[in-house]
């Protein structure tokens, strides 16, 4: 069983898609975990950007982890990873870490403008390696709109997810997936699971990103219990969400 699959309870409260200043984020593991405990986050899932050859020390990333596990007792902290996916289909990841984390993402970044590549890529993932969640998805169609995903193709690879017990992403930073896929991918997958991923890259991410969930949580609970069982809490959440951490960073209710 995957590790992280212990926590299911926490797929919307945690904050499951965090960046360190070990790469491209500002905030270290101690100043997330510290504010994650103020705000009462349970969980916080360090998915730090890895590749072949790591220009930071691995070791020291974990071992931070591990500092702050003993500081926050109270908090859930899970080790992780954010591979880039290769042309060829493969990650760009070395396997002892993938073997090593707690959760493991698999993301397209730069790929090359190619709808066949990219589905022949996912689906070499998906078969393959032992990876827990597709981060931002569709992310790669969105700047390329001009390339379609055939509908049954897109059927085949939540297919595969669901056999394999991949879940899909909801992106707070994009907005993504788009919601027929979240529709979609509930629908082809019983058991398909939905993690609430902010694409965190500082301490005033995480507080929006926790902002947005907890207002919507409000507003879920305002409904009465008919309006609650006539809807995937997922699917309202994202049909409801007020906009990207991104935009909401303007928005002066949500200021940090
Ligand atoms: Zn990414
Ligand atoms: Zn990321």
């Amino acid at each position: 069983m995957k590790i992280w699959r212990k926590y299911q309870d926490y797929l919307f409260n945690g904050e499951w898609h965090i960046h360190t200043n070990f790469t491209d984020g500002t905030g270290s593991i101690a100043e997330y975990s510290e504010k994650a405990v103020e705000l009462g986050i349970p969980l916080l899932a360090f998915t730090e950007h890895v590749r072949k050859e790591l220009n930071y020390d691995f070791r020291q990333f974990l071992n931070e982890i591990n500092i702050a596990r003993r500081n926050f007792p109270s908090l859930i902290i899970l080790s992780g990873c954010e591979a880039k996916v290769l042309p060829d289909g493969k990650l760009n990841c070395p396997s002892h870490i993938l073997e090593k984390v707690d959760y493991k993402l698999f993301a397209f970044h730069s790929f090359p403008v190619n709808i066949e590549k990219y589905i022949l890529s996912i689906k070499n993932v998906i078969n393959n390696y032992d990876i827990d969640t597709w981060a931002h998805p569709g992310l790669f169609l969105k700047k390329n709109p001009n390339l379609t995903m055939p509908e049954n193709e897109l059927n085949n690879i939540f297919k595969i997810m669901s056999l394999n017990k991949i879940s899909l992403e909801i992106n707070l930073k994009y907005n993504l997936p788009q919601i027929d896929w979240i529709k979609k991918y509930k629908s082809i997958s019983q058991d398909g699971l939905l993690i609430f991923g902010g694409d965190i890259h500082s301490i005033e991410d995480l507080y929006i990103s926790w902002q947005i969930k907890q207002n919507l949580q409000k507003k879920w609970n305002n409904l009465n219990t008919k309006e609650r069982d006539s809807q995937l809490f997922e699917v309202w959440f994202i049909e409801n969400y007020p906009n990207s951490v991104k935009i909401m960073k303007t928005n002066p209710d949500y200021q940090y």
